[in-house]
């Protein structure tokens, strides 16, 4: 019941990520959320660091897709100078979006990793699919109101998950 909320890995950032560890690992596609994950709740634009990082991604031979629970205006609008493909109002953990993703970036589940900062939607999502999955630490503080009510109940989670002996990192 608990384990659907473990993910494979847990890195405090994406530029965190080992890209050529994911490679050895067989990985050739990245599904990865939006908001707090790739750069702060409802940020508008990449970073440079970000654009410099997507392109190392890329060079790896990375295919990417952006799956955001947030709207189709503001995915879109983020995801599209970055010649990314993106999907929008997600519902994650739903498998709708993650299949879509897949079918999107040409890879499939066993072959994908999911980068996300929520255990409920991104990492939860991404286990049901049987893909890797990378929990990072939210870039920001600031988030939808309804996240902040989620990041008390996801607290309770991580901390009952670390005295299972599940996790052993801190966010
Ligand atoms: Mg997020």
């Amino acid at each position: 019941m608990l384990r659907q909320f473990v993910p494979d890995l847990f890195v405090k950032s994406i530029f965190d990520i080992d890209l050529q560890a994911l490679q050895a690992r067989g990985i050739k596609g990245i599904v990865t959320d939006l908001d707090n994950t790739l750069v702060e709740w409802n940020a508008p634009d990449a970073t440079p660091k970000l654009v410099q990082w997507l392109d190392r991604v890329r060079e790896h031979g990375f295919q990417v897709c952006i799956v955001s629970n947030n709207d189709a205006t503001r995915v879109e609008s983020f995801a599209k100078p970055l010649g990314l493909p993106c999907i929008a109002d997600a519902k994650k953990p739903r498998r709708g979006a993650f299949e879509q993703a897949l079918a999107m970036i040409g890879a499939n589940q066993h072959d994908t990793v999911m980068i996300g900062d929520q255990i409920f939607t991104d990492i939860a999502g991404g286990n049901r699919m049987g893909m890797f999955t990378i929990l990072v630490a939210p870039i920001s503080q600031e988030e939808w109101i309804g996240t902040r009510f989620t990041r008390k109940v996801e607290h309770v989670v991580l901390n009952l998950l670390r005295k299972k002996g599940l996790i052993t990192w801190q966010r």
